[in-house]
């Protein structure tokens, strides 16, 4: 087997033979060696509450996906230019959750590649290839991504924009320009024509619209009502396409929908999903209409060695049972709100934390450190998470200016798991 080392030694190794870019969490990181639920242990037997992982959707090593996982492994893996029943009865049953024109399906090996497959559809569709995207928003790690990505190309060692992208503020009612959440829907969709009348003067005509349904790096955001409704209707008639980014809050965890897009009342042309779809195993998905799956048919061959195959589709198959026959999306919606319930109590007795947000199981609470300035207290967030993290409740921070707690467990998560957290968070934040 493979010798177990200290965590001294393995990151002094991890330095030495690793991607040096590569971040880990905490001051004193954790070596973590098992995972079960909403739950991680690491080599002592210690226990923590997992905050942070949006990937193990159904729980970490959930028993039903890892059986059908190695069951299929056990039997056939290969590529997708054989017939299989896997990939077509995933196909169908992932369809099946979808209104009505998203109806085919493309499967990759995570979300970057699906977004990167999805820009290629777009431009196909269109014949257009500019691009539009919310300010710190992440699509992806990709050459293409990055550029789509303000999150990378305007943080540290970013190259800055490119002149095919455009970028419109995030719809954030807390800090930014709008803050009435009853009309800042359509006051934020109305600098997208200006974003395109710039695309234009640079040479480019909208291919699509890049845009999370929830915003993740951004600082979980909620999109105020109207936002997509008033934003995808401006890029169509622009000549674009509309693509929703669900690779971190799609498959039930917004609680009230399965798909977050549906909260705003719209379909994109493009649904693009990923982390949460094989439950940590790695699989993405693209999904568009007849219509933009008939413009890609150029007579050159799109081929993804791993993607869909009988593994990945397996245990795919496996979530979308798990998530429905536990009834995961309702769990979503009834531990998200006594969570958020919990964070709107504490906020009463805690200056510092200026607003909490949410859906689901997908929630912030931005840190202040004056509530009537709303100045971003990133110290403080740094400060909370890792006093969290000593009383065993791993949190990770988020926005702009780094000092959102991000709050996207598992989507197992219990209500005594919610309980603790809240006691734990109120104990850090000085109790009553
Ligand atoms: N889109 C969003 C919204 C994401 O959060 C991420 C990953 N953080 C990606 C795309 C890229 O997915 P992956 O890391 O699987 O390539």
């Amino acid at each position: 087997g493979v010798p177990e080392r200290g965590n001294a030694e393995l990151l002094d190794l991890r330095k030495r033979y690793l991607n040096p870019t590569l971040s880990v969490s905490y001051r004193e990181p954790l070596k973590i060696v098992r995972g079960a639920g909403a739950w991680l242990y690491d080599q002592h037997g210690e226990a923590y509450l997992d905050m942070v992982n949006n990937v193990c959707h159904v729980g970490h090593c959930h028993p039903r996906v890892v059986a059908a996982g190695q069951a299929q492994m056990a039997r056939l893996n290969t590529n997708t230019r054989y017939l299989h029943d896997n990939i077509v009865e995933y196909a169908m049953r992932l369809v099946a959750t979808l209104p009505a024109p998203l109806s085919v399906v493309f499967l990759t090996n995570s979300g970057t590649e699906a977004n990167d497959l999805a820009l290629r559809l777009a431009r196909a569709h269109t014949g257009k290839r500019g691009a539009l995207v919310l300010d710190h928003a992440y699509h992806g790690h990709s050459p293409s991504m990055v550029e789509l990505s303000p999150y990378k190309f305007n943080g540290k060692g970013g190259e800055g924009q490119v002149v095919h992208v455009g970028v419109v503020d995030m719809p954030d009612v807390y800090q930014g320009a709008f803050r009435d959440p009853s009309i800042a829907g359509r006051q934020y969709a109305d600098l997208l024509p200006a974003e395109i009348a710039g695309l234009r003067e640079r040479g480019f005509e909208p291919a699509v619209f890049y845009c999370e349904s929830l915003l993740g790096c951004g600082g979980q955001i909620v999109l105020p009502d109207g936002y997509l409704r008033e934003a995808y209707a401006t890029v169509r008639a622009a000549g674009g396409v509309c693509l929703a980014d669900e690779v971190q809050v799609g498959f039930g965890r917004a609680g009230d929908h399965f798909w977050a897009f549906e909260r705003q009342g719209v379909a994109p042309d493009i649904l693009t999903v990923g982390k949460p779809i094989g439950n940590g195993h790695p699989i993405g998905a693209v999904v568009t209409t007849p219509e933009i799956a008939a413009s890609f048919v150029t007579g050159m061959e799109y081929f993804n060695t791993f993607g869909g195959n009988p593994v990945s589709c397996a245990i795919a198959l496996a979530v979308l049972d798990v998530i429905h026959e536990e009834g995961l999306q309702e769990n979503a919606r009834v531990v998200g709100g006594l969570l958020m319930d919990g964070l709107r109590e504490l906020q009463h007795r805690h200056e510092c934390i200026g607003d909490v947000r949410g859906c689901g199981l997908f929630i912030g609470a931005e840190l202040v450190s004056d509530p009537v300035a709303r100045t971003p207290d990133r110290v403080k967030a740094r400060q909370v998470v890792e006093a969290m993290k000593a009383r065993h409740v791993l949190l990770s921070t988020e926005g702009p200016a780094d000092n959102v707690l991000k709050i996207k467990p598992p989507v197992v998560f219990g209500r005594r798991d919610a309980g603790e957290f809240l006691e734990k968070l109120d104990a850090v934040l000085g109790g009553r």
